[in-house]
């Protein structure tokens, strides 16, 4: 591959007849001549005719030995654009393999790029290869490229800069991964001219000033290396390597070095016929000249990504300076200057000249001969990352800001939408594509300018959106959505139904939704929180009754008894109202209300002058016990307490059963002295009860009528004094 800054159409012609047929030279000669009279009324920045510019394309296009397609399209390339020509008219005049080339330039054309951050930076060379579909229209763009920044000095300041700034940030790139160097480094080299003017001649200048010196140098290590390397039968061309403007640039930047620091300005290329001399060369270097530890890499054994082999090693040169030196084969050096297009040339002009092959078939080639030159994981990974991005499954657009997002092919705006925001995405309501309205399952392309429109009061997603959304984080979005408004629809309903039914009970919501009561539910049923417990309720994983039931228990019971309370006193009234015949004078007087039915208790037997309450029974009225009784000892007891008194005179005949117990000593006529005793105190006995124990301990019940607790006390203190008597007790049943 020749290389000329500044081809002819004969240049072209002779260049090409080295690779190409008569017939694919006619074909190339043909668009020319259509290119020509397309373009024939205009002219250049620089004021020469418009065709220089195609012919100069085409020329970079000959140089990587591209084929007759691609060249055509070189010629053609700015026709449709810039002319009346149509695609249709190309397609008529040539192929549609021409036409389709020329349409993805004229694409490509129309990215307006805006550097922003590197992840925009990246995202719009991916939207650039997605774009290209044909990575030749890659090929025709960077050549396209390569000859404006050839010429870019006829062009405005500002510019000029845009210009620079979009191949140091975009081509230069793309190049570099097509592995094609030889424009990587030109392109990069001119952008550096007009990004930093003052340090790039600067740097030309010391160059310049060294040159002499250098070449003189590199001249003596070559003199003795191929004396060494004839010695041993390899044959090796080698050359002085130029060092390109724009990675001494980038090392003074980066590694923030003086210009005569960056010691890899010595350096030399030695290209030899197979790999085996590679390592013989390698050897005989070592062997003359210190390696420098760290700096021998093995590119041949471990391509890089873009599948560039060689070795590198940096020696201790003969004055003692470091010198690097790159070893590799003729197709190595082919593919470390021309990358895919070098793989091209070799299948497709050299051996396949008559192919007339799709554009997916000679991909297939270019990747079998991947396959055949390297197993090893690198080249792998370039070859699938390749791959996904010309054949891409992605999809790139532009935010109407000029961000680019990446979505996989087939998206529609609404995993555009998500992809921006979630909440972005739930309020869509329509999608502007390139200012036009178009349906939320609108396939997005390549280069759309992509507006959502979103409304406050949109529903939410539909369940449709599942359907027509290409992207998992869109579906899980829109799902989540779901599911979260079903939780927050049956929070709401199931509080509702909650409290209709706290309601039903006669009870205020109010009362019952309480921290303390709901803890109890929560804990009962496993519950985190209300709004778990509502939402359970409402999608009837559990009836709000059973909650209300619960919830209202404290209040309820409570209520309960207030009721019971009410319903027994309002009874014991009545009662006593309807059946003032059957009353009985207890002698006890309920506090306030008159003729209310009042028993004594049998089972402490109250007598006037014992204090006591009044007990509010259920249906049987008011029963009175001695205060201290142990029956009406209970929290609950105490609450349907009445106030009572004695309402008689408490001297008077009336008389009541008193229950005693005596303990004595058991003795023949013991029982006899104690029922004489209670006998002389001039009260009656109506029952009698005595036995013994083994320990002659005698236990006498006697039930006595007694008119009040003085008398009582009176009849005690007398069996007290019966000998052998130890206690006279009150008993209770
Ligand atoms: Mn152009």
């Amino acid at each position: 591959m020749a290389k000329d800054d500044n081809y002819t159409i004969e240049d072209i012609n002779r260049l090409s007849g080295e690779y190409l047929s008569d017939g694919d030279i006619s074909f190339i000669n043909r668009a020319y001549e259509f290119a020509k009279e397309a373009h024939k009324e205009q002219y250049r920045k620089s004021g020469e005719p418009y065709i220089i510019h195609p012919i100069q394309v085409a020329g970079i296009l000959v140089d990587l030995e591209m084929d007759a397609e691609t060249i055509a399209g070189g010629f053609l390339h700015d026709v449709v654009e810039d002319t009346n020509v149509t695609l249709e008219d190309l397609e008529e005049e040539f192929n549609h393999e021409v036409a389709m080339l020329v349409d993805g330039v004229t694409k490509l054309g129309k990215i307006k790029y805006k550097s922003k951050q590197d992840l925009q930076v990246e995202n719009h060379r991916k939207m650039f290869v997605a774009m290209a579909k044909d990575i030749r229209v890659i090929l025709i763009k960077l050549a396209d490229r390569l000859h404006n920044m050839r010429t870019l000095k006829h062009l405005p300041p500002e510019k000029q800069r845009i210009k620079a700034n979009e191949t140091i940030e975009i081509f230069a790139p793309l190049a570099h991964r097509l592995g094609i160097s030889t424009i990587k480094w030109e392109l990069e080299d001119t952008a550096l001219r007009y990004l930093n003017p003052q340090q790039y001649y600067r740097i030309v200048h010391l160059m310049k000033q060294k040159r002499e010196e250098r070449e003189y140098y590199i001249q003596e290590v070559i003199d003795e290396l191929s004396k060494q390397l004839k010695e041993v039968n390899i044959e090796a061309e080698m050359s002085g390597r130029p060092k390109h403007l724009y990675s001494i640039y980038q090392k003074m930047v980066k590694q923030n070095k003086q210009f005569n620091e960056i010691y890899d300005l010595l350096a030399i290329r030695i290209i030899v016929d197979s790999i085996k001399d590679c390592y013989a060369a390698l050897g005989i270097i070592h062997t003359n000249w210190k390696p420098m530890p760290g700096r021998f890499k093995d590119y041949i054994a471990m391509p890089k990504q873009n599948l560039y082999q060689s070795l590198h090693t940096t020696v201790i040169g003969p004055k003692g300076d470091p010198l690097e030196v790159q070893i590799r084969t003729k197709e190595m050096h082919e593919i470390a200057e021309y990358g895919i297009a070098a793989h091209w040339a070799y299948k497709e002009g050299k051996q396949l000249k008559s192919g007339n092959k799709t554009f997916e078939e000679k991909l297939t080639l270019f990747r079998e001969i991947l396959d055949w030159q390297s197993d090893t994981h690198d080249a792998e990974e370039f070859i699938e990352s390749l791959k996904v991005d010309l054949f891409s499954d992605m999809v790139y657009v532009f935010t109407p800001k000029g961000d680019v997002i990446e979505l996989p092919s087939g998206s529609v705006p609404l995993d555009f939408a998500y992809k921006i925001h979630t909440e972005i995405g739930n309020k869509t309501v329509g999608a502007k594509i390139n200012g036009k309205m178009e349906p939320l399952d609108y396939k997005l392309k390549n280069g759309d300018i992509v507006e959502v429109m979103t409304s406050k009061h949109s529903y939410g997603p539909s369940q449709d959106w599942l359907k027509i959304t290409q992207t998992s984080q869109a579906k899980s979005k829109i799902k989540q959505f779901f599911k979260k408004q079903r939780k927050e629809e049956n929070i709401l309903k199931g509080k509702e139904v909650v409290e209709k039914e706290i309601r039903a009970l006669n009870i205020n919501p109010k009362d019952v939704l309480t921290p303390e009561n709901l803890q109890r539910v929560f804990e009962r049923f496993n519950f985190t929180n209300e709004e778990d417990m509502y939402a359970a309720v409402g999608y009837q994983g559990i009836t709000g009754a059973l909650i209300a039931t619960r919830l209202t228990e404290k209040i309820r019971e409570a209520k309960q008894k207030e009721q019971d309370l009410e319903q027994s006193l309002s009874e014991v009234k009545s009662g006593v109202r309807d059946k003032k015949a059957h009353k009985r004078d207890s002698g006890v007087r309920v506090k306030g209300v008159d003729n209310l039915l009042v028993r004594l208790a049998k089972c402490c037997n109250p007598v006037p002058g014992d204090e006591i309450v009044g007990y509010i029974t259920k249906g049987r009225g008011v029963s009175v016990h001695r205060s201290d009784c142990p029956n009406v000892q209970t929290e609950e007891a105490r609450q349907r307490f009445l106030q009572v008194e004695w309402a008689i005179d408490q001297n008077g005949e009336k008389q009541y059963h008193v229950d005693l117990e005596v303990s004595a000593y058991d003795r023949r006529g013991l029982l006899n002295e104690v029922l004489q005793a209670v006998n002389e105190m001039k009260t009656n006995i109506t029952h009698v009860n005595g036995r013994s124990d083994r320990n002659k301990i005698a236990i006498i019940q006697i039930t006595i009528l007694i008119h009040n607790t003085s008398h009582l006390r009176k009849v005690v203190e007398r069996i007290k004094r019966i000998k052998d008597v130890y206690s006279v007790t009150r008993t209770l049943h």
